[in-house]
C-alpha cells in the first residue's frame, strides 16, 4: 500500500455509489488510455475475468484452436477451454521463459484463429515476430499482459540489457521504432492487479482493446449482455439485453484503491526496479559469471540470472534464478526457508496438467517443463525496504 487507499475507498463508499463504472472506475480507466495511448480500457475484476472477456470476443468455440505457451498460469488457457476452443501448448524460448516465436508457425492449422503470448516476468515477447505470424495467417492476437503493466516492447532498436545496466529500463521514448506499451500490440491485452502483481487492489484486471472494431461489443460483455454503457451516457434513451456476457465490472471499492495505487505508479515501480537491481549487483558482485547465450551464466555455481532481450524492457515485476536442476533447487529454497526466507518455483507446464494431459497431443516442451523445474523467485515486493539485506545474507550462506 503506499497510502491513500483506505481514505480512497472511505471516499467511494460516502459518494454512495459503490457499484461498478462510477467515479473512480473512470479515473482508472482514463489514467492507462492517457498514459500509454491504449484504446479503450475497462477495468475487470481479475486479469482472469479480462482473459475471459478477450475469449469471447475473438468468437472462438468449438472446432477452433488457439496457441497458448505452456509455462503460464492455468487462466491463460482456461479463458479459450470454457469457449470450447482447444489449445495447442507452445515452447518456451531456451534463453528465457516467453513463448519460442520461431516455432510458433509450425502449431497453426486451419483451424487456428488465436495466438496468447504471456508477457513472463513483464518482459516482452518476440511481438514483431508474432504479429507478423498472426498476419500472415489472419489470426487474433491477445496479449497476456497480467505481470507487464509499465512494460514497453522496444522493437529491434532496443539495446540488449544482460549487462550490470539490465534494470535501468527508463524509456527512450526518442527510439526508433517508436516503444510500444505491453498490451497495446496485439487486438486485446489483460492486465492482472491481483495482490502479487506491481500494481495491485486485491483481485483486479484490465481488458485493453486495441482494435476498434471489439469496442461497442466489450463494453456489452463487460455489462451482462447489455448496452447499460450506452445508456449511462445517454446514447440510447434505454437499455436491454443485446448479447452474451457477465457481470466483468469491478466495484467501485476496488477501483478506489486500485485509483491510489496508480496516483504512485511511478514510486511504486522505480522501487521496485532499485530492489530488483539490488539482487542483480549482490549476485554479479558475489558470484562469478560468463556471458552464455542465455545470458550470464554462474561460472561455478551453473545459475543463470534472468536475461531481459534487447527489444523488451524491465518493469521489475519478478526477480528469478534458474538452476541447473530440480535437485539444486529444491536444496536452494529448503536452506532459504531455514533461514525464514521464502522462495518459491513458479508454473508446472499445462500441457501434463491433470485437467489437460489427456487432450495435449504428446508433444514434448522441454524448454517449459526446465523452468518448471529450475526457476525459483527471490522476494520482490514495494515494502521489502532493508528486509532485502537478510535475503542477501541467507543467499551466500545458502549458496556457500
Ligand atoms: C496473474 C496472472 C493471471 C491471472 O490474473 P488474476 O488477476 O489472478 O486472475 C493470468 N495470467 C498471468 C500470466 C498471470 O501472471
Amino acid at each position: 500500500m503506499t497510502g491513500k487507499e483506505t481514505e480512497y475507498i472511505r471516499q467511494a463508499v460516502e459518494s454512495g455509489k459503490i457499484s461498478g463504472n462510477g467515479e473512480f472506475t473512470h479515473r482508472c480507466q482514463a489514467f492507462f488510455e492517457q498514459r500509454y495511448g491504449f484504446k479503450k480500457c475497462l477495468l475487470t475484476t481479475s486479469g482472469t475475468d479480462a482473459l475471459e472477456m478477450a475469449a469471447i470476443l475473438t468468437g472462438v468455440g468449438p472446432g477452433d484452436e488457439v496457441i497458448v505457451p505452456s509455462y503460464t498460469f492455468v487462466s491463460t488457457a482456461l479463458a479459450f477451454i470454457r469457449c470450447g476452443a482447444k489449445v495447442v501448448f507452445a515452447d518456451s524460448r531456451a534463453d528465457e521463459p516467453n513463448i519460442d516465436a520461431s516455432k510458433i508457425e509450425s502449431l497453426i492449422t486451419p483451424r487456428t484463429k488465436v495466438i496468447v503470448p504471456v508477457h513472463y516476468a513483464g518482459c516482452a515477447c518476440d511481438m514483431d515476430a508474432i504479429m507478423a505470424i498472426a498476419n500472415r495467417h489472419n489470426l487474433l492476437v491477445i496479449e497476456d499482459a497480467a505481470q507487464a503493466v509499465d512494460s514497453w516492447y522496444l522493437g529491434l532498436g532496443g539495446r540488449c540489457r544482460c549487462t550490470k545496466e539490465l534494470a535501468d529500463s527508463t524509456v527512450d521514448l526518442n527510439l526508433k521504432p517508436t516503444p510500444k506499451p505491453l498490451g497495446s500490440i496485439g487486438h486485446l491485452g489483460c492486465f492482472s492487479f491481483h495482490e502479487t502483481k506491481n500494481i495491485i487492489s486485491g483481485e483486479g484486471g484490465m481488458l485493453t482493446i486495441n482494435d476498434e472494431k471489439f469496442v461497442r461489443r466489450a463494453e456489452i460483455i463487460w455489462e451482462k449482455g447489455t448496452n447499460r454503457a450506452e445508456f449511462f451516457r445517454g446514447e440510447v434513451n434505454k437499455y436491454g439485453w443485446v448479447d452474451i456476457g457477465s457481470s466483468f465490472l469491478p466495484t467501485e471499492i476496488v477501483s478506489a484503491f486500485l485509483w491510489a495505487q496508480l496516483e504512485n505508479l511511478d514510486e511504486i515501480q522505480t522501487e521496485r526496479k532499485r530492489l530488483w537491481q539490488n539482487y542483480w549487483n549482490f549476485l554479479a558482485d558475489n558470484f562469478k559469471f560468463q556471458v552464455s547465450v542465455c545470458g550470464l551464466q554462474g561460472a561455478d555455481s551453473g545459475i543463470r540470472l534472468p536475461k531481459v532481450p534487447g527489444y523488451a524492457t524491465n518493469n521489475a515485476h519478478m526477480f528469478y534464478l534458474l538452476f541447473p536442476d530440480l535437485a539444486k533447487r529444491s536444496d536452494f529454497i529448503a536452506k532459504m526457508k531455514a533461514r525464514d526466507i521464502l522462495t518459491v518455483f513458479h508454473y508446472l507446464p499445462l500441457h501434463s496438467s491433470e485437467y489437460y494431459k489427456a487432450q495435449h497431443d504428446g508433444r514434448e516442451l522441454p524448454n517449459c517443463d526446465r523452468y518448471a523445474d529450475t526457476l525459483v523467485r527471490l522476494p520482490l515486493y514495494y515494502g521489502l525496504g532493508s528486509d532485502q539485506d537478510k535475503v542477501f545474507t541467507a543467499i551466500r550462506e545458502s549458496l556457500g
